[in-house]
């Protein structure tokens, strides 16, 4: 077995860039936003056969065993991979497991997470827990060896090609909201469950509603203790928001802002190029950020609230060059559809579209600032 570790950065660089240039398929390259199953699963399965499915996993369990340098290049050169459905347990639930789960759950879902067969969505947010998610009321009540689920999730990605869920659920109703939080495993077959798709602005159905009625859950199934939800769940919070500050998104845009604003003839016009220098330069203080993030997660220092700041700063400044293609594309900006500038085809409207609800999920814009107020500024509450 390589040790990756062990190898050169460049030496790695360019052994992921060859896996990726040779396996990679065409048609997902021009994936902007989410993948289905359907899309993914053949890439996915080649990735776990090369043993690459869980690059940041320890070997014990399939992964790559990357430390946070070598992942933090493999990520890079990912460049234009859509995430799939496997997200959620790769990368959300794995994890967690590995840290809360007991060694029966360890064996059991870690396998099958890692080979595709099972694909875990996140229920946590509820038509009224959102930001406040600690207001979340689908209930667990014990009976025997089962809790017994009933409530309502809303927004979950990918629910319609999940084959499970983990989700947070209300098991002690007299303490404290954060104090009264369980962690949940739920096949989405069971009886009781039901998973409706809900379209989106750009017309997919990425977001799903979870409804549980009676759902019979076996008492096995709960991470990290009875009420420990609360802390399960913090674990994995902070595993997103550093991904999401890779500015790679936000280079990308630019570059298909660029491409179309060539063959526009806006990079004669002043106030084009003010704005263009206005969104390179902001691209390039995310990539300064995140770089001082992941230096600081290389050396194993701990990650502070201000990471929310890159999560603000990626997720805005992708908002604005979408923004300004649509502009750019003048006639052609309401078009909707793979679009040809010169010898290059852009889509206009679709990474528009789905570049809104970057600053809503994980975290809104509002509530990173409101993190940012409290525990960075210190500012009165
Ligand atoms: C792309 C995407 C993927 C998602 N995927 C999932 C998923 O897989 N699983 C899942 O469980 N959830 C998912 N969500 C849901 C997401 O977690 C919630 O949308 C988010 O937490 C916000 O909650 P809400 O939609 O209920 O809005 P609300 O909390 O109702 O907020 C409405 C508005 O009020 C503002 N606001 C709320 N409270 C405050 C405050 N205290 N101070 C200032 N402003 C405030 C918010 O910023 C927002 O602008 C996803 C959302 C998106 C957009």
């Amino acid at each position: 077995m390589t040790d990756w570790n062990a190898m050169s950065d460049q030496a790695f660089r360019q052994e992921v860039r060859r896996f990726y240039a040779e396996h990679f398929p065409a048609h997902l390259r021009a994936v902007i936003g989410y993948l289905t199953w359907a899309q993914q699963q053949d890439w996915y399965r080649k990735l776990y056969e090369r043993g690459w499915a869980a690059p940041s996993w320890p070997r014990e369990h399939g992964g790559m065993g990357l430390d946070t340098n070598k992942l933090l290049i493999f990520v890079d050169e990912r460049l234009d991979a859509a995430r799939g459905p496997e997200f959620g347990g790769i990368v959300m639930l794995g994890p967690v497991l590995m840290k809360f789960g007991s060694p029966a759950q360890q064996a059991y879902y870690l396998p099958r997470i890692l080979s595709g067969e099972d694909r875990w969505a996140q229920g946590y947010s509820e038509p009224g827990a959102g930001s406040d998610l600690a207001g979340l009321r689908t209930e667990a009540v014990l009976d025997g060896d089962h809790f017994v689920v009933n409530g309502q999730k809303i927004w979950t990605t990918w629910g319609l090609d999940c084959t499970h869920a983990f989700v947070l659920v209300r098991t002690d109703k007299s303490v404290k909201k954060q104090a009264g939080i369980s962690f949940l495993l739920i096949d989405l077959g069971s009886h009781g469950v039901t998973v409706r798709g809900i379209r989106n602005i750009a017309g997919q159905q990425d977001f799903c509603e979870m409804f549980f009625d009676n759902v019979r859950v076996p008492k096995d199934n709960l991470v990290g203790g009875l009420n420990q939800g609360w802390t399960v769940s913090k674990a994995l919070v902070g595993h997103e928001r550093l991904l999401i500050g890779n500015p790679q998104h936000c280079q990308l845009a630019l570059d298909r802002l660029a491409a179309v604003a060539r063959v526009q003839g806006l990079f004669d016009d002043a106030g084009f190029i003010d704005r263009f220098a206005q969104l390179a330069l902001d691209v390039e203080d995310l990539g300064a950020t995140y770089a001082r993030f992941c230096d600081l997660a290389r050396r194993g220092a701990a990650i502070g609230a201000d990471v929310s700041m890159l999560k603000i700063w990626a997720t805005e400044t992708l908002q604005r060059i979408n923004e300004q293609i649509v502009e750019a594309a003048g006639d052609l900006g309401a078009t909707e559809g793979l679009i040809a500038f010169g010898d290059r085809a852009v889509d206009v409207l679709h990474p528009f579209y789905i570049s809104r609800p970057t600053t809503i999920g994980a975290g809104t814009s509002e509530i990173q600032r409101n993190i940012m107020a409290k525990f960075v500024l210190e500012l009165p509450g």
